[in-house]
């Protein structure tokens, strides 16, 4: 018997149910072809048609004005630390805020490459806020200026884009498409697929066409954005399955009603999982409150000797992955557009009752 839990991990991360199981009942023959979908050419007219079709769902649902190009990459992320400096920086200096793990993992990258100015950094508090914009040192005439929108491991987030004067790009992995936002304010949005999109594998960038005429193309077409948006994301064989599989999710959220709809399902979450932590003695969130994330929700324990007991008590209540990020311990609560409120009233009521035996 199938018997699937609540699964709170940051990523890759819980996929839709109903996605699943209509990826199932079409994986050994796709659309009346004969074959998979993994077996199917990405040249194909076939195939073409579902990866223009998910091109256009996630257009919709994040209102991408005409003038961006939207790409379905690989290399994740990480890949994009390096890929920005090295299309976007040239010989000028690149402004970076640092707010956690992924903020300062991009600042690495990008150091490697070209100079980089850090406007700001919470890591003497231990990325338990962001820095307030009145603090922040920009470049004058930067490359661009980047930040991590959601940091998926400190679980600290910018609600609303930052004012600047340079291009803005962001790091949106771990918070696209869990609300609506602005994209006309950004030169460049980015996001590995393994949480809110997909599964791991694909990547999407959202390049404004003004910002990506400065682009270098000088480097390897492989790293070359414009190669990729002038290919229309084939320049090689892009990776076809998780393409696919991400349009269903596309097309899963459209039918429930967009982004409107599923930012009030997830402001709700957040809101009930962050107000019985912080109503209890014996957990505790240290994000400073106006910074805190709707999709990553560290907590930690009064006594961390009881954590392993709380690990594997949770594990077998079926939920699943609340152990918080190696680096900073304690547990963390991964809460995507996949996970709806019942496994947050799940996880609460589980939580209650371990504070009560051992509280
Ligand atoms: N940025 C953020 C905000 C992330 O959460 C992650 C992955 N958890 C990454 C970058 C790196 O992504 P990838 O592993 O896809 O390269």
């Amino acid at each position: 018997r199938i018997m699937r839990k609540w699964n709170f991990s940051a990523g890759p991360a819980a996929i839709p149910e109903e996605v699943l199981k209509e990826t199932q009942s079409e994986l050994l023959e796709w659309n009346q072809s004969g074959m998979s979908v993994m077996e199917v050419s990405h040249r194909s007219p076939e195939y073409i048609e579902v990866a223009s079709a998910a091109r256009q769902d996630l257009i919709d649902l994040l209102d991408i004005p005409d003038n961006y190009q939207v790409l379905f990459l690989q290399g994740g992320a990480t890949l994009q630390f390096s890929m920005i400096p090295m299309n976007f920086a040239a010989d000028k200096t690149a402004d970076y805020l640092l707010t956690g793990s992924w903020s300062k993992k991009a600042i690495a990258e990008a150091s490697k490459i070209t100079k980089v100015n850090t406007v700001a950094s919470s890591e003497t508090s231990n990325f338990q806020n962001v820095p307030d914009a009145s603090q922040w040192n920009h470049t004058k005439d930067a490359a661009y200026f980047h930040y991590v929108a959601n940091e998926t491991i400190q679980g600290n987030a910018l609600h609303q884009p930052p004012e600047t004067k340079s291009p803005l790009i962001a790091d949106m992995s771990s918070v696209i498409l869990s609300e609506p936002i602005d994209v006309s304010k950004f030169s460049m949005i980015y996001a590995g697929a393994q949480k809110n999109i997909g599964p791991a594998g694909l990547t999407i960038c959202i390049i404004k066409d003004e910002f990506l005429a400065t682009a270098s193309n000088e480097l390897p077409g492989m790293l070359q954005y414009s190669k990729h948006a002038e290919s229309d994301s084939m320049f090689n064989t892009p990776p076809t399955f998780a393409w696919y599989l991400a349009g269903k999710v596309f097309s899963w959220l459209k039918t429930n009603g967009g982004l409107e709809a599923i930012a009030k399902i997830n402001h709700t979450k957040a809101k009930t999982l962050y107000q019985f932590i912080d109503t209890s003695d014996f957990y505790s969130n240290p994000v400073a409150v106006a910074n805190r994330s709707i999709m990553n929700v560290p907590f930690i324990l009064k006594d961390s000797n009881l954590d392993a007991q709380f690990l594997h008590d949770s594990k077998n209540a079926g939920l699943l992955n609340l152990k918080g990020h190696r680096s900073i311990g304690g547990m963390r609560a991964s809460i995507y557009n996949a996970t709806p409120q019942d496994a947050i009233d799940a996880l609460i009521e589980f939580m209650r009752e371990f504070e009560k035996k051992h509280g």
